[in-house]
Parts: structure tokens; C-alpha cells; sequence
């Protein structure tokens, strides 16, 4: 648990953030085996055992300090990201630059560009890794020219040709991990557009408003707001339906939902939580507001017609009120006195709207 907190720097990512963590996670990784690696290269040689110069075992220590500095840095915030993958990208080419030009026993120190382009690809994509592959390239060829490398031109020639191959694959490779990424970002959102939603009348569907209501209740009794919630009941639905069809049903349960769709606000929940049960959230109402609302509701839904093979179908509701009270311990005690009132609007005859 707490290698997981370190290794994302302290914070917590959201179900659209995988990859970003794990760029934290393997960001944070490089950085000790960074800060560790560079700290035993110095030693090794100040102990005589490697020998990489006096110079190059300096720069190594201060690599090795950096990259302590990023780790913390990185902890401050999200956004410092690309501040701090840019960073470690150029202090890493000047340490190997440094190992190029002060470390001329070390045949195979070329190497070291080729990590450095594959950390570039792998946690900043596409165009960081191509920068990062010139300036390598840059570099080898710059320093070649003005000083003495110690190194074959076909060395450099070598060197320089695996850089551009590794540099052209890993392109291709991320490139196809981005595409990926995107399209599931793509499935997902679908996904939890069609697990909240009512496939009928597309309004929030049961699931996503037990969710809400628990939520906007609790904030309504913490912060002592308002809260009012409407239970919608179409009256004799069973007999439309057998009278007319299922088809015909649906067709009305659709321009019901269309007409109230019309006359809230956008703020208000609105959700099919049965086959013809309905409830509206409603926020900062007084009680009096919201008896008004449910009437206008309650008379539009009079109005809706629709033709069957030449007769006039008619719809009614009967709707239940409730507030929340200081009381109620949670948001089912709410959904009680709506029910009962419901139940009530339905005794009194239907097409009613009780509290
Ligand atoms: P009441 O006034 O007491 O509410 O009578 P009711 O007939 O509306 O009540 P009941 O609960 O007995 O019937 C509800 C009916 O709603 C039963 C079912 O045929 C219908 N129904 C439920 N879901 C759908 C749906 O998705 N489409 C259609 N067309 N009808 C549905
Ligand atoms: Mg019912
Ligand atoms: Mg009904």
C-alpha cells in the first residue's frame, strides 16, 4: 500500500487516469532506479573498482541528487508532469553526454541514449520521443565532430542507425498502445452512458437514482437544504396496454416522459424507476413551490394524446410528494411518505397529487 502510494506520488486517479498512473508509477520507478544506479557508478569508480573518471562520478552524484529533487517535485501536483519528465529527459542527455565525452574507456556508453529515447516514448508518447531522438542524434554527431570520442566512425555510424530503428519502433508501438487507450476511453463512456440510463425513454434509470438521491440527500441533510421528491404513478397503465397494445404503451410512456422533460429545469433529477413509475428530485423547493410544479406536471400530462386507428388515447397520473425532515435517518424514509402519499392519490380516485 504504501509502495502503491509512493509510486503515484500520493495520489489517487479516476477510473479515465490508468495510464496516467502508470506513467506516475513507472516515472517514479525510473527515478530510484535512477537516484540508486548513479549513486553506485560514482562510488564504484571512487573506490577504484569501475573506473569512470573524476568528472563523470561527479556528474553522476548531482544525476543522482536531481532525480531525488523530481521525485519530490512530482509529489507537489498532477500538472507537474510534463515539467518533470522533461527535466529528467535533460538531465539525463546532459549525464550521458557527459558519459560520451569524459568516459572514453567505456566502449559501449552510446547505449545509454538508447534508454533514454524509450523513456521518452514510453511516458510522454510520440512527439517527445522523436525530440528527445534528434537531440540524441544531435549530440553523438556534434561532439564527434568537435572532440575526440575515442570511438570508430562505424561505431558512431552503428550507434547512430540502432538510435533511428529503436526510435521508428517504439513510435509505431505507442502509437498503437494511444489508439488503444482512446478507444477504450471511447467504450467506456458509452458504457456508462447505457448502465445510467433508461433504454426506453433515455431519462437516469433506477440504479443511477437510488445513487443520486443517496448522495444529494446526504448533502440536503448536512448542509441543510432543501430536498423534495416527487413519486410519479401512471394511472391504469395495465388497461391502456391491454386495450391497445404494449406498443401503444410505450409510445405514451415515451411522451410523457418528453412532457416533463419539458417542463423541469435542467438541474432536476428526473428517472424511470419501474415500468410506469417515475421520480423527480427536486432541490431548494418550498413545499408549496413543489405542489405547484407536481399540478402543472399532474394537468400537462392530461393533455397528451395520441391516435390510435382512429381514437383519441388520454393519460393520467397521480403523484406523491415528500420532503425531507430532520428526522429521517436516511433517504428511504423520504421515499416512504412519497409512497404513501402516492398510495393515497391513488385511494382518492387518481389523476391527484397528494402530500
Ligand atoms: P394503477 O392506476 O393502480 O397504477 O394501475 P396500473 O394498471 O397502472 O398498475 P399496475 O402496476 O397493475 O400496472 C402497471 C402496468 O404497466 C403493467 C404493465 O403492463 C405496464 N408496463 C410496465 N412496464 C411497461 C413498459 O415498459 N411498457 C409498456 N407498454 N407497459 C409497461
Ligand atoms: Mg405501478
Ligand atoms: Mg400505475
Amino acid at each position: 500500500m504504501r509502495l502503491n502510494n509512493f509510486l503515484s506520488s500520493g495520489f489517487k486517479f479516476g477510473e479515465e487516469e490508468h495510464l496516467l498512473q502508470f506513467q506516475f508509477k513507472m516515472l517514479n520507478s525510473i527515478f530510484v532506479v535512477v537516484a540508486f544506479f548513479s549513486v553506485l557508478f560514482g562510488l564504484l569508480s571512487d573506490l577504484g573498482i569501475n573506473d569512470i573518471g573524476p568528472v563523470h562520478s561527479k556528474v553522476d552524484y548531482v544525476y543522482s541528487f536531481l532525480t531525488l529533487v523530481l521525485i519530490f517535485l512530482l509529489r507537489h501536483s498532477k500538472k507537474n508532469y510534463q515539467l518533470v519528465i522533461h527535466s529528467l529527459l535533460i538531465i539525463s542527455l546532459f549525464t550521458f553526454t557527459s558519459a560520451l565525452i569524459f568516459v572514453p574507456q567505456d566502449e559501449f556508453r552510446i547505449i545509454w541514449f538508447y534508454l533514454l529515447i524509450f523513456v521518452a516514448y514510453m511516458l510522454n508518447g510520440k512527439r517527445t520521443g522523436i525530440l528527445y531522438t534528434a537531440a540524441a542524434i544531435g549530440i553523438i554527431l556534434t561532439s564527434n565532430y568537435f572532440l575526440e570520442l575515442h570511438l570508430s566512425q562505424t561505431a558512431i555510424n552503428s550507434g547512430i542507425l540502432g538510435l533511428i530503428i529503436g526510435s521508428f519502433l517504439s513510435n509505431v508501438y505507442t502509437n498503437k498502445i494511444s489508439e488503444y487507450e482512446n478507444s477504450l476511453k471511447q467504450q467506456n463512456s458509452t458504457l456508462s452512458v447505457l448502465a445510467s440510463t433508461d433504454y426506453l425513454t433515455g431519462i437516469t434509470n433506477k440504479r443511477m437514482f437510488n445513487e443520486i438521491f443517496k448522495r444529494y440527500f446526504q448533502t440536503a441533510q448536512k448542509d441543510g437544504l432543501r430536498l423534495t421528491l416527487l413519486l410519479l404513478d401512471l394511472d391504469h397503465f395495465k388497461k391502456i396496454n391491454d386495450t391497445y397494445g404494449h406498443q401503444t404503451g410505450d409510445k405514451l410512456l415515451i411522451l410523457f416522459v418528453q412532457t416533463i422533460e419539458k417542463i423541469l429545469a435542467k438541474s432536476d433529477i428526473f428517472a424511470r424507476i419501474g415500468g410506469e413509475e417515475f421520480a423527480i428530485l427536486l432541490s431548494q423547493m418550498d413545499n408549496e413551490e413543489a405542489y405547484r410544479l407536481a399540478e402543472k406536471i399532474r394537468q400537462s400530462v392530461e393533455d397528451i394524446t395520441i391516435d390510435h386507428q382512429g381514437r383519441s388515447i388520454s393519460l393520467t397520473t397521480s403523484i406523491g410528494i415528500s420532503h425531507d425532515q430532520n428526522t429521517d435517518t436516511s433517504c428511504d424514509d423520504m421515499f416512504s411518505r412519497a409512497d404513501m402519499a402516492l398510495y393515497k392519490a391513488k385511494n382518492e380516485g387518481r389523476n391527484k397529487t397528494c402530500q
